[in-house]
């Protein structure tokens, strides 16, 4: 087996034991990068020799006997997270220059455990997307058939883990920006709850949705890194400071009497691809099979989900990314004679056209005698949305549904049909409106051998029952075990 083939636990447990070095396995990395990185184009910036450095670092730290989860595992970084001298451009060519004077603190979480970071992931341009067309350098291609796209926003992340570019990744969710890429990339991915993890340095898409959270090749691994950035942070008001569980340790758990919420509307839902149906139904027999109680829920608000969210993350978009007016930070038109021609021309040639249209969606929805039918009609409609998960939680433990309602599409497919993207994510938006953490796990393969997604939402604050859930799915099922052929 290659080094980059690893697990983070198997790379860990062989670190730790000294079988191997993490300069050995971050080179393995670095020439699977070099290797296939052409093929999928999941990278903004390689970080080759800040790498090998922060793998050398982590050999003398494992050499004094402080070996911990995450040291010396070679990680990729979405490039929507502030990274310290290391160029963070969110996607976007207005960013092209921006040189972050500081670390988020996820990514300084990383560092303090010893992770390596090998690079920055390509990305839908400010997340705004579904398949990573929408990056202002390049698309990127799904590992499993490099004419499909592999989902988005988080579409770099996703991919470089599938393809064996990084051990784990970090990704962000507004609408689904990890878990449906994860479903197309044959991945997992970890929407957690929202104030579970510090978002002080990831750049803001909309504020009240926005989450920043793992992608591994298996669940174990998604919980390893979810242990090594979850926690209160000071430096974000919105971190919520309750205590943080060992996310592994659930895992060996059995699912007797874990009840699994299978929703009416999901099934019933336009536009599902029979082949998903399909994998998920029988995803939902195996966790039967394995000792779970089937429940029927009914979540009557989730077909608003999406026409509330295209109101409710375009308007915090449109104000969040008011700050690139060439002025403070990001490039600059330089050839204006004043001031507004200035911002004017910096926003035109700077934000690509998914961005403008959601700034302009979002800044007429806040306009002055707009403001209650829009933005406050939605978010009306948002609180029962959440109500329905409240309800629907008392009678499950966890809803098992699809997580992107088609395998990977074509690259280009869609590109001139901005409300067919749009329901890319129509199953997994409603757990950033609520709130709720969400994973995808695994669970099929379409006829054109294209990875399939179960998506599984859980209570406020609760994503030990995800991790539980989807690790004995794992460890029932082989669909994990299968790689890219690249
Ligand atoms: N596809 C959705 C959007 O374009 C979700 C993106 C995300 O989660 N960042 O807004």
């Amino acid at each position: 087996m290659k080094l980059y083939e690893l697990t983070i636990s198997e790379a860990h447990r062989l670190l730790k034991n000294r079988e191997i070095s993490a300069v050995e396995l971050t080179r393995s990395v670095l020439g699977r990068i070099a290797a296939v990185e052409e093929q999928v184009d999941a990278f903004l910036t390689i970080l080759e020799v800040p790498a090998l450095e922060q793998a050398a670092a982590a050999d003398r730290a494992i050499a004094a006997g402080r070996c911990r989860a995450l040291t010396g595992i070679p990680l990729g970084i979405k490039d929507v997270v502030c990274t310290r001298g290391v160029a963070t451009t969110c996607g976007s060519k207005i960013l092209e220059n921006f040189i972050p004077p500081y670390d988020a603190s996820v990514i300084g979480r990383l560092k303090q455990e010893g992770a390596v970071i090998v690079g920055k992931l390509n990305m839908d341009e400010f997340a705004m997307g579904s398949s990573t067309e929408n990056s202002g350098f390049k698309p990127t291609r799904n590992p499993w058939g490099t004419a499909c796209i592999p989902g988005g926003s988080s579409g770099g992340s996703a991919a470089a883990v599938a393809a064996g570019m990084c051990l784990g990744a970090l990704g962000s969710d507004t609408g689904g920006s990890i878990r449906q890429p994860a479903s197309h990339c044959g991945v997992v991915g970890v929407k957690p709850t929202y104030g579970r993890v510090s978002r002080y340095g990831l750049v803001a898409y909309a504020s009240s949705l926005d989450q920043i959270g793992p992608i591994a090749r298996r669940v174990a691994d998604a919980a390893t890194l979810l242990n090594g950035i979850a926690g209160y942070d000071p430096a974000d008001s919105t971190s919520v400071p309750v205590p943080v569980p060992d996310y592994t340790t659930a895992l060996p758990e059995n699912l007797k009497g874990v009840k699994v919420g299978i929703a009416r509307e999901y099934s019933a839902s336009a536009g599902l691809d029979p082949e998903v149906f399909a994998a998920v139904e029988g995803a939902v027999r195996t966790l039967e099979s394995l000792g779970a109680e089937l429940v029927e829920i009914s979540l009557p608000h989730t077909r608003y989900a999406v026409a509330v969210y295209y109101v409710i993350a375009p308007a915090e978009a449109s104000s969040n990314l008011a700050r690139y007016d060439g002025v403070k930070y990001g490039c600059r038109s330089a050839d204006s004679a004043d001031l507004h021609t200035m911002y004017r021309r910096t926003r035109s040639r700077g934000f690509g056209a998914e961005v403008q249209r959601r700034i302009i969606i979002g800044t007429y929805c806040l306009s002055a005698g707009y403001y209650d039918a829009y933005y406050g009609k939605a978010s009306q409609v948002r609180t029962l949305i959440l109500q329905d998960f409240k309800q629907a939680f008392e009678a499950c433990d966890v809803i098992a549904c699809p997580t992107a309602p088609t395998p990977a599409f074509k690259i280009g497919e869609k590109v001139d049909d901005p409300l067919t993207m749009y329901l890319s994510d129509i199953f997994t938006i409603s757990a950033n409106l609520a709130g709720i953490p969400a994973l995808s796990v695994p669970c099929g393969f379409s006829g054109k051998g294209l990875p399939i997604g179960l998506q599984l939402m859980g209570r406020h604050f609760n994503e030990e029952m995800l991790f539980r859930v989807a690790h004995r799915f794992e460890q029932a099922t082989d669909f994990h075990k299968r790689r890219p052929e690249l």
